[in-house]
């Protein structure tokens, strides 16, 4: 176990840093899928780098045994319940943003034939 040769301040270092290039991998995948300005690397190579930087992270987590842990595995439930929670409430936005968009048209069609 790396975190019994570093120690557990170095660990959470290290975990920082991994988490900073797992975030650097997903912007840049993220600017390779966009399209606007993708970045000057090969495409497989950008792939490659966001599959080892998550690696990276989660054996850092598992060195913290912060995975398979009751206590993060209760706040992924109560965050997966959440998000659907948001996602249902943005569903009902949108359909009544539709509906009002729709309504709209309609009424100023009827005005344009008058
Ligand atoms: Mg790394």
């Amino acid at each position: 176990m790396l975190i019994e040769n570093i120690g557990q301040m170095a660990m959470y270092e290290q975990t920082a840093e991994e988490c900073c290039e797992l975030a650097q991998a997903l912007l840049k995948m993220s600017r390779l899928m966009r399209n606007e300005n993708p970045p000057f690397k090969y495409p497989m190579d950008i792939v490659d780098n966001l599959y080892e930087e998550t690696a990276d992270v989660l054996i850092c987590l598992d060195e913290l045994q912060l995975l398979e842990n009751d206590v993060v595995n209760n706040w992924i439930q109560v965050k997966r319940e959440c998000m659907g929670e948001r996602l249902k409430k943005l569903a009902k936005m949108k359909a009544q943003e539709s509906e009002e968009a729709e309504s709209k048209e309609q009424s100023e069609g009827i005005r344009r034939i008058k």
